[in-house]
């Protein structure tokens, strides 16, 4: 055996020995990682792929723009590719593992300076690896009337990681892809750029105004691996003069439609003041309770019998969740067209300010989120069945009830199919809806892995091909996804690539983007 169990594709054991000591001496022998037991969780992941095959062959931590210049010269010289992360918590979709087994990680922790908080504008500039909970802290410490906006693993994980993969928040900069302004961008050649007005020299509005001049490129590192980002502009939001929550739950499967349109017309005319959520009965449930404590069989949990259990449970088949924001006066009025909308579909319930507990602090449409409440609680839900197996399955529709009835009820059969149940979160914005579903599955079950592997397949082949893409996907699935959105999109990316990193050295297979 060598002295690297793993090596990068193409790269010989010299070559890369060669590479690792140049390596240290950029960044000290101790931040580079190359001792197997050390690398363990660099590859530990949830979805249902073997840790070895996504398995880096080391780590290493740079401190500063001028060393990731340096380690980008070598990692030309010697054809090394690197997957960057920024606190790597991806968690459902490959963690901090790259797509390519032997990429070496470039983990950015090191680099997690809070560079600016801006009083005046709600904006921060920051590196990336700082922490929603490292910013919430410092906002907090110098009293400022600001909410962070992080997503649900928010306090483990950082602005800039989770704005590049597209992610979500609760409050009004829910849309993390719309809620920042201005990137600092180190290129495969080791040009740094800076995206928006940054380049202007004495820039006034580089973390408020995010278009720039030209072409807009900052979509092009979201997603890709055309850059590392070693800073971002973040957008906070102000607090709010109040907020109030709603609830309403529904009997009958085929509600669902009514639940979708009432809330599409009441969030685009801005009654419900941010996205909200439509859970199914059973992720009530699996918050709550590991499956084993109220279902003793194998394979998915028969219709009748989730029926039955809701019903035991005064459980509802949907749960319907938003936020309206500002004074008592506001909510109230707010509060009550939205009840009298809601109630003429016929539910079963319509509750002003849940305070039933059946769901904890976790996201969409619920108060303690939409009010920069930051918690891990949401994560409960990873105990449905045990073994630390999970993938989330992304597809969005449009925000209309027929649509979203019509994926839900796919993604429900094609689980059923592999013998998962169906525990999906559905993200209710004003003209789309992206849905979260689960594959829980315990990974030291070799058929259960194979299932949830093949399940993960079924479910984006089918849900694309039936008009319902993917916006975002687990690490061992990015070629195919590339593949589902057909041929002229991937040329058109690759020909970015080979022009801007033609040594293919900035992470080889993210988004199926390969030189
Ligand atoms: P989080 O821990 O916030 O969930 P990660 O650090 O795991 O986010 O990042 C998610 C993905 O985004 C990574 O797998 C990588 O592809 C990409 N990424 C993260 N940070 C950077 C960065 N600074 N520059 C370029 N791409 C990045």
């Amino acid at each position: 055996m060598t002295q690297f169990p793993v090596l990068p594709a193409g790269v010989s054991a010299a070559a890369f020995a060669r590479a690792v000591a140049e390596f240290s001496e950029i960044v000290g022998r101790e931040h580079v990682i190359t001792e197997p037991e050390k690398l363990a969780p660099y590859r530990k992941v949830y979805i249902a792929v073997p840790e070895d095959s996504v398995a880096p062959s080391a780590v290493m931590m740079p401190a500063s723009v001028p060393e990731i210049q340096k380690i980008l010269a070598v990692c030309n010289k010697h054809r090394v590719p690197i997957w960057t992360i920024s606190t790597g918590r991806n968690i459902g979709m490959g963690s901090a593992a790259p797509a390519m087994r032997g990429e070496v990680i470039l983990d950015l922790r090191r680099m997690n300076r809070i560079i600016e908080v801006d009083p005046d504008l709600a904006s921060a500039l920051i590196e990336p690896g700082v922490t929603y909970l490292q910013l919430k802290n410092h906002i907090e410490e110098r009293n400022l009337p600001f909410w962070v906006d992080a997503p649900s693993p928010g306090p483990i994980v950082s602005p800039i990681g989770n704005t590049l993969e597209r992610g979500h928040g609760y409050t009004t900069n829910q849309d993390h892809m719309y809620s920042f302004s201005g990137m600092e961008v180190v290129l495969a050649n080791g040009d740094v750029i800076r995206t928006g007005m940054g380049p202007l020299p004495n820039c006034k509005s580089w973390q408020a105004f995010r278009s720039g001049y030209g072409p807009y490129i900052d979509g092009m590192f979201t997603q890709s691996n055309f850059g590392i980002v070693t800073k971002m502009g973040i957008w906070l939001t102000p607090v709010t003069e109040g907020a109030k929550s709603f609830v309403v739950y529904y009997g009958k499967r085929e509600d669902l439609p009514q639940a979708v349109d009432t809330f599409r017309r009441l969030r685009l005319a801005g009654t419900i003041s941010v996205s909200g959520s439509i859970l199914s009965g059973l992720t009530l449930l699996g918050f709550g309770q590991r499956r084993s404590s109220f279902y003793a069989g194998t394979g998915a949990i028969p219709r009748e019998e989730v029926d039955a259990l809701l019903q035991q449970r005064g459980l509802p088949q949907w749960r319907v969740g938003g936020v309206v924001y500002g004074d008592e006066e506001e909510t109230a009025i707010k509060l009550r067209k939205i009840k009298r909308a809601f109630e003429a579909t016929g539910p079963t319930q319509v509750l002003i300010e849940d305070s039933s507990g059946v769901v904890p602090s976790w996201g969409e449409g619920d108060l303690a989120s939409a009010t920069g409440h930051l918690s891990l609680d949401a994560f409960r839900i990873l105990n449905f069945i045990g073994g630390g197996g999970v993938m989330w399955h992304m597809p969005v529709s449009a925000m209309k009830g027929h649509y979203v009835e019509q994926l839900c009820t796919m993604s429900e059969d094609i689980l059923r199919r592999f013998g998962f149940d169906y525990l999906s979160m559905n993200w209710c914005n004003d003209r789309d809806m992206h849905q979260t579903t689960g594959i829980f599955f315990d990974r030291t079950d070799p058929a259960q892995m194979r299932a949830a592997h093949d399940c993960y397949d079924a479910l984006m082949q089918e849900t694309s091909m039936a008009g319902f893409g993917n916006y975002r996907c687990s690490i061992h699935y990015m070629d195919k996804a590339a593949e589902l959105f057909g041929p002229e999109l991937r040329s058109f990316h690759r020909s970015i690539k080979r022009a801007i990193d033609p040594n293919g050295i900035l992470a080889p297979g993210k988004s199926g983007i390969h030189i």
